[in-house]
């Protein structure tokens, strides 16, 4: 740990908690404090499994693995925490870092992004979402495409070479192909173990009888057989996210993710939908993870800039939002702001933090 990050810890512990309006404690705590006349003063509040955050002005990087990624792959997150730093090092934009510490997670088979996306149903589809966005409002989007390593790098090439904001399916694939992307299937044993466990407990659930299950079967539109085996069970993702600030001050924030794994073909989530997945402008950037069908309903990553924008310190408005939203839905959140960052999911979310 950096002496930067110990300080941050140690801010995130000692800062004092307010009670939370509209929490379902929060009724609750503000009884219990008026009978002890110490209304004003600390309110308790269930703790988050993640949150972090601290202030810091320099150039600085924050990375997620996705929520429900565990601690131990901590050193993912740190090590892209450490190549957009270093990319910031060397005089890249906020931009060039942002994208840096997505291509580390999207190389490393442990994450559900580039090499280690989920594999779908079929058993054989890889469809991935990818997006970027800058503070000064430069956005680009690719959306289910196919057969390359680094969908994030797509994204940029969307951005650089193209009038458009989002392309999608096999036009996306297509034109990474065309501008030099190699064609290939982006897994690993990692993923094919992922998707071999999946499927066992796919079959588990589909042994019971004391739960209702949505039976994708029904509407199978895949381009490949069904397997004997698909049924039913929850979506699972993890999506990967960087954020960063520069030397002059200047904000962008990534994301990439193989979606979620149980989900009809074309499925396409938050990551790379306009203010949703991520956003960036002149006061910080946000980036999301969690379940996309809740985070676009609810306009997430544009909210939580809108907090920011309004006066929020970066690591209070993401424990809000983590807060206020629907705990039965994964959540996982990465900002930073002028002078600090945040980090806040409802589960366990591996993430590191890099800055001068
Ligand atoms: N948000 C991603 C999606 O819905 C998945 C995740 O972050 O877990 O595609």
């Amino acid at each position: 740990m950096t002496s930067l990050e110990l300080a941050a810890s140690v801010d995130a512990q000692s800062r004092p908690v307010k009670p939370v309006p509209g929490h379902p404690l929060a009724a609750t705590a503000i009884v219990a404090l008026i009978a002890v006349g110490a209304w004003g003063a600390t309110a308790p509040r269930a703790p988050l499994p993640t949150l972090a955050g601290g202030k810091s002005a320099g150039p600085l990087a924050v990375v997620h693995g996705g929520v429900g990624s565990p601690p131990t792959v901590a050193d993912g997150p740190q090590a892209a925490a450490a190549a957009a730093l270093a990319a910031l090092a060397r005089g890249g934009s906020s931009l060039d870092a942002a994208i840096a510490g997505t291509v580390v997670l999207e190389n490393d088979p442990r994450f559900n992004a580039g090499t280690g996306a989920n594999i779908r149903l079929d058993g054989k589809t890889i469809q991935m979402d990818a997006s970027l966005m800058t503070g000064e409002g430069r956005f680009a989007a690719v959306g289910a495409i196919e057969r390359v390593k680094n969908p994030i790098l797509v994204a940029r090439a969307v951005m650089d070479s193209t009038p458009h904001l989002f392309l999608v399916g096999e036009g996306a694939t297509t034109f990474a192909h065309h501008i030099g992307f190699e064609d290939v299937v982006p897994t690993c044993p990692e993923a094919e173990a992922k998707y071999r466990a999946r499927m066992q407990r796919l079959n588990e659930l589909y042994a019971r009888t004391d739960t209702t299950v949505y039976d994708w079967r029904r509407y199978w539109n895949f381009p490949n057989p069904m397997p004997p085996d698909v049924i039913a069970w929850r979506k699972q993702g993890d999506t990967v996210g960087t954020v960063a600030r520069d030397s002059l001050g200047r904000f962008a924030a990534t994301l990439s993710t193989g979606g979620t794994s149980v989900t009809l073909y074309g499925r396409v989530g938050d990551v790379p939908v306009y203010g949703c997945g991520l956003y960036a402008g002149p006061a910080g950037a946000v980036a999301c993870t969690g379940e996309g069908e809740e985070i676009i309903k609810r306009f997430m990553a544009h909210s939580v800039y809108e907090r920011i924008a309004a006066g929020a310190s970066a690591r209070d408005a993401v424990e809000q939002a983590v807060r206020d939203f629907p705990q039965r839905f994964d959540l996982g959140l990465i900002a930073v702001d002028r002078n600090g960052w945040g980090v806040a999911a409802n589960r366990p979310m591996a993430y590191g933090m890099k800055g001068r």
